[in-house]
This record gives C-alpha cells, sequence and structure tokens, in this order.
C-alpha cells in the first residue's frame, strides 16, 4: 500500500484533518479537498478494500452502510430531494488515484454527463 492509498485510513485516524460532514460506526463521511461539484463529499469504509468491487465481493453489508450515508450526506447537504450522483471511480481508465474504496457524493447544481 501506498503512502496516497493510506490517506483515508489516516484521515480516519484523524491523522490527517479533514471536513468532515457525517460518521457512523462503519463509514466516514468528509469534503473532497478539490470539489468538483459544488457539492463534494467523499464516502469511506473505515476498513480498507482497493475498490468497489474488492468491498463488494468481501463485505455487501459495508457497500450498503457506504451507500446509506451517501445518501444521508445528500440529506444533511439539503440536495436529496433536487439529485445527486454516487460515483466509485474504480482503476486506472475511471481515474482512481486513492486506491481506499470511495463513494463520491456530487450535487448541489445540474450536473453534467460524464464519459470521456
Ligand atoms: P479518485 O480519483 O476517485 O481516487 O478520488 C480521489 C479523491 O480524493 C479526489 O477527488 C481528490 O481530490 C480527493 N482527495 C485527495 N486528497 C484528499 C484529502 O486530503 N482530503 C480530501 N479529499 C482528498
Amino acid at each position: 500500500m501506498s503512502d496516497a492509498d493510506e490517506l483515508f485510513l489516516r484521515i480516519i485516524a484523524r491523522e490527517v484533518p479533514a471536513d468532515v460532514v457525517y460518521e457512523t460506526e462503519t463509514t466516514l463521511a468528509f469534503r473532497d479537498i478539490k470539489p468538483q461539484a459544488r457539492t463534494h463529499v467523499l464516502v469511506v469504509p473505515k476498513t480498507r478494500y482497493r475498490n468497489v468491487a474488492e468491498l463488494a465481493a468481501a463485505d455487501p453489508g459495508l457497500l450498503a452502510d457506504v451507500i446509506a450515508t451517501a445518501h444521508k450526506v445528500a440529506e444533511l447537504e439539503g440536495i436529496a430531494g433536487s439529485g445527486y450522483r454516487v460515483v466509485f471511480n474504480t482503476d486506472a481508465d475511471a481515474g482512481q488515484t486513492v486506491f481506499h474504496v470511495h463513494a463520491h457524493v456530487l450535487g448541489g447544481e445540474q450536473l453534467g454527463f460524464f464519459g470521456r
């Protein structure tokens, strides 16, 4: 595991500062340091899996916790009614840079489509 991949464990341990918006026993939600939308929050499981596929295979209940926290964040941010997007970048072509699975919760404005 590289230093970059350890970053979210260090945020969970409060060794690296983050703007935490919500926490449960199994998940942590904090603002992305480089927001791509008016609301841009990351949700991570407190146990590290490399990506969403590994998480889904190893612990589907924990994946459900991540999704539930993402929706709770949307409610807290006031965007649950207007709409929001949950994105899991998965490996190189998707641009995943931190290999501790995380959901991007994006919203607060009209989002464009994405792909190329
Ligand atoms: P990925 O590209 O899907 O792996 O997303 C990684 C995200 O982590 C990017 O959107 C970064 O802006 C974000 N990020 C990197 N370092 C930090 C940090 O220290 N705090 C909050 N977000 C971070």
